[in-house]
């Protein structure tokens, strides 16, 4: 017998977990499923001790705060970011004060974001260590420690990242970055002052975020040169850093555990589902330069929970396309920013090199043309003319 629910969650990540806080007093009954946190039958912990750094925007501390979930955070802001070309000129300063706001953005760690998300009372129910097994329009099968369940929501919706939940469509469009981020925290000789560094080089974007004391790093190399990292000892993986960021912050004096993750952007598998909907990473899977991706899907979260509570039949095939509509042009808007950064700055073409440093030198010239890419990357499309 399937357990009868208005709206079931499939994956508690930031983005999962978020949606079930923005649905309370929905009226609407919500079941969360996450797959981890098997062992304790808890909320996930870390699968991995490194510290994944994720750069919040200001909006997103705006819905943070309405979620309730802001001041559980550990966030340490981000005052000023520093945007260089490695190997060559021009470079760009963006400032908060310009902007008329106390901090660009905020840096948490991934792990302590979804654990704060998941802590927070919900009036939902949340079943950890449970798996969507499969979804066929009507009935949801979810294998938790006790045993199958199965549940006839209203609403499916997919927010199990980039791992395809069974049930899901396949991305319709999938391209590998030949990318992989490394990540670890790491300190530094110089304090970060509140200053986030974009640094592209040809393999790809190293960006340094403040991070409490240390800094988050998320150096973006090809695969070969990220096993190469990793096997590296701490102090010749300090060297490669320093070699590779410059002296701005002066030596590298510590890193702490490091992981890596392979790049790639996928999208567009979303669009014909009965009465299920796919959002964050499961809507839109994009390369981290720019720090786009879970801003991007906090907005899908909070506007899907903004049509629910207005909604009597969440799943509905009108239900269901109004939210795509709704959602169409930021998501389209984060995939088409994020991909012509890489497209642009991931190479050695001398031509293009001059371009970029000539348009670093121009953005740091025009107050106005500075202040529109922080708008850009701060409130995602709403800030597209
Ligand atoms: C190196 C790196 C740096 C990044 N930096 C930034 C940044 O600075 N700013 C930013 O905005 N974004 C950043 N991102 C992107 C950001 O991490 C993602 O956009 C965000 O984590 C998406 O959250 P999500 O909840 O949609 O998916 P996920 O975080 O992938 O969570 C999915 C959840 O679903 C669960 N799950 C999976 N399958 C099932 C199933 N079948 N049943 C039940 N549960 C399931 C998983 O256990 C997981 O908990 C970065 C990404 C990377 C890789």
């Amino acid at each position: 017998m399937a357990e009868a629910v208005d709206i079931l969650i499939a994956g508690g990540g930031p983005v999962g977990a978020a949606l079930a806080l923005a649905l309370q007093g929905s009226g609407h009954s919500v079941v969360l499923i996450e797959a981890r946190g098997a062992e304790a039958g808890a909320a996930p912990s870390s699968d991995s001790g490194a510290v994944r750094p994720i750069a919040l925007s200001y909006a997103s501390r705006l819905i943070l705060e309405r979620l309730n979930a802001w001041s559980g955070l550990d966030a340490t802001p981000i005052e000023t970011i520093h945007v260089s070309q490695q190997g060559g000129f021009g470079r760009t300063l963006i400032r908060a004060a310009e902007c008329d706001l106390p901090a660009l953005g905020y840096v948490v760690s991934y792990v302590d974001l979804q654990r704060c998300l998941l802590a927070l009372p919900c009036s939902g129910g949340r079943i950890f260590g449970a798996r969507l097994s499969g979804f066929d329009g009507t009935i949801a099968v979810v294998q938790t420690q006790e045993g199958e369940r199965r549940f006839a929501p209203r609403l499916a919706v997919f927010a199990d990242g980039a791992r395809i939940a069974a049930g899901r469509a396949p991305p319709a469009y999938t391209r590998d970055y030949r990318q992989t981020a490394v990540v670890a925290s790491v300190k530094t000789a110089q304090a970060h002052c509140g200053r986030a560094w974009e640094r592209f080089t040809p393999e790809g974007p190293l960006a340094l975020l403040p991070y409490g004391e240390r800094c988050g790093l998320v150096w973006t190399v090809s695969p070969d040169g990220a096993a190469r990292l990793l096997a590296l000892d701490t102090p010749a993986f300090l060297a490669q850093l320093h070699a590779a960021f410059g002296d701005r912050l002066g030596a590298f004096t510590e890193a702490g555990e490091r992981a890596s993750f392979a790049l790639a952007l996928r999208y567009g598998q979303d669009e014909t589902g009965t009465h299920s909907l796919s959002i964050g990473n499961a809507a839109q899977t994009l390369h981290p330069v720019a720090g786009q991706g879970f801003n991007l899907g906090l907005r899908d979260a909070w506007e899907l929970a903004r049509l629910a509570r207005a909604a009597r039949e969440p799943g509905s095939d009108s239900f269901c396309a109004d939210y795509r509509r709704m959602r169409a042009l930021d998501r389209r808007a984060g995939i088409q920013f994020t991909d012509s950064l890489v497209g642009l700055f991931s190479n050695a073409n001398p031509l293009l090199r001059l371009g970029r440093g000539a348009g670093l030198l121009a953005l740091d010239l025009l107050p106005f043309a500075r202040r529109f890419v922080a708008r850009r990357m701060i409130y995602g499309a709403r800030a597209l003319p």
